[in-house]
């Protein structure tokens, strides 16, 4: 079987207010770990346009390309997205092997 993600997040579970003041998917991606908050880093979900006092309103956040793009990889490329999708709505994923 391929290993896919099935989003929580598309289907009911809220974004994440974090304490930078960004957003996040959910709070699960609100993870202490250096190398889950690197990949959402890298992401570019914590750049300062993306911060919420620096936009007029959410849509414009959620509507960003970043945004769009994380949510595409959830369902096109889901070997490409962050551990802690895999871990949390993943389904067929070998997790010993994935890095975080
Ligand atoms: S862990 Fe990832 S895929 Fe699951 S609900 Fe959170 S952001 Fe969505």
């Amino acid at each position: 079987m391929q290993a896919k993600i099935n989003p929580k997040c598309h289907s009911g579970k809220g974004i994440a207010y974090v304490s930078t003041g960004h957003f996040l998917p959910c709070c699960w991606c609100d993870n202490l770990h250096p190398k889950v908050r690197n990949y959402f880093k890298t992401f570019g979900f914590f750049d300062d346009e993306l911060k919420v006092e620096n936009n007029e309103n959410i849509e414009d956040i959620l509507m960003s390309s970043t945004w769009i793009d994380y949510h595409k990889v959830l369902l096109q490329q889901p070997h490409k997205a962050s551990f802690i999708c895999k871990q949390n709505c993943g389904v067929g994923f070998d997790l010993k092997k994935e890095k975080r």
